[in-house]
């Protein structure tokens, strides 16, 4: 377990709003935070307590941060695996583990290992080139994702009919991607989980996600799903965060259909912003939860109080909401549209 009194740093690579969120959790935890990231003035940073300005191939900079730091986590997950690689070179632990993020980062490989520990996913098909172009073939529309690098609906295309799949193809700079089958969902839920270095598993409640031109917009909890879909969602977590032996905050996204029945769509490595209500509402939220999960802490099993609702605040939309009950701001300076600037929390 790391003390509160040891001098050494939670290290937190990004500086975007979960770095920040995060970082404040562990100053309320007793940790001193050290951010490392590219950006200069990012919203994490300023809560922090050093932070190191570079690139994530700067193997130098990655070096001279960890060597101040107890352990390592990190707020995004396009951190190149090889910058964890490198701060454990020195013996310093690295929360998740490289093996969870380096699969979440590929939606093939990602796709590929939830199905293979039993997690049903979408149909999709592999366009890693042209050949592979030729060959798919298109029943019903679909969505073509670059494998890597994609995220709030960007790096994708919605696609009809095989003509508007070459011409996305082409958009997408011809990367590797993958033809997902759309899904006819009734719903979009999402499930967070939190697993100790010690194996100990909590899981906080699905929420019901509300998503337009693939950006988050709105979480309601509870769900509007049966405890059937709700069990299932639970069971896939737990087997998913068991077999990663992961370490930290877990979320999976999951399409529900008509029957009930559950699909993931992708899970990712950190804490969530479909889980930006858990503070509020539990005795317990998912940024300490994670904190406490990378520190050797116990962990906390989530009971929450209040039915709830969470909004993204994005772009100018912030301006009508600053001061009002149950806002956060992520401090940025910058207000561009679709940004995300801040959420609101209503307790129901
Ligand atoms: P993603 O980046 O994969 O999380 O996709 C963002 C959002 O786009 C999802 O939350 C869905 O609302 C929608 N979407 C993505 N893939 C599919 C799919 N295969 N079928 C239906 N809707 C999808």
């Amino acid at each position: 377990m790391i003390l509160p009194s040891d001098s050494r740093c939670v290290g937190i690579l990004g500086g975007g709003q979960l770095g920040r969120l995060l970082a404040l959790e562990a100053a309320r935890l007793g940790y001193d935070v050290a951010i490392f990231c590219p950006e200069q003035d990012c919203p994490a940073s300023r809560v922090a307590a050093s932070s190191t300005i570079a690139e994530y191939e700067n193997r130098d900079a990655l070096r001279q941060f960890a060597m101040n730091c107890a352990v390592v986590t990190f707020e995004f997950e396009n951190v190149p695996v090889s910058a964890v690689a490198e701060i454990e070179k020195i013996g310093v632990n690295v929360f998740p583990n490289k093996n969870a993020l380096d699969k979440s980062q590929d939606r093939l490989t990602e796709k590929n290992f939830l199905n293979s520990i039993g997690i049903t996913t979408g149909s999709f098909q592999e366009i890693d080139s042209s050949t592979d172009l030729e060959k798919i073939s298109m029943a019903k529309g679909g969505f073509l994702k670059r494998r890597r690098f994609g995220y709030d609906g960007k790096g994708q295309i919605y696609v009809k009919n095989y003509r508007e799949l070459e011409n996305a193809w082409e958009k997408l700079s011809k990367q590797p991607a993958i033809l997902e089958d759309r899904v006819d969902f009734a719903r979009e839920v999402s499930i967070i989980a939190a697993r100790s270095r010690n194996g100990q598993v909590v899981i906080y409640d699905p929420s019901e996600n509300f998503h337009k031109d693939g950006i988050l917009r709105n979480a309601t909890v509870p769900a509007n799903i049966s405890e059937r879909t709700s069990q299932a969602a639970r069971e896939a977590i737990t087997v998913l965060i068991n077999k990663l032996e992961y370490v930290g905050v877990l979320a999976l996204e999951f399409f529900v259909l008509g029957n009930g029945e559950v699909i993931a769509n992708e899970f990712a490595p950190r804490v969530h912003n479909s889980g930006h209500w858990t503070p509020e509402a539990c005795n317990v939220g998912q940024f300490e939860q994670h904190i406490r999960a990378i520190t050797g802490l116990p962990l906390i099993p989530p009971r929450r109080y209040h039915d709830v609702e969470m909004s993204n605040l994005l772009g100018d939309s912030i301006r009508e909401h600053i001061g009002l009950e149950g806002y956060t701001s992520y401090g940025k300076r910058a207000v561009k549209e679709d940004r995300k600037m801040g959420h609101v929390v209503t307790i129901k």
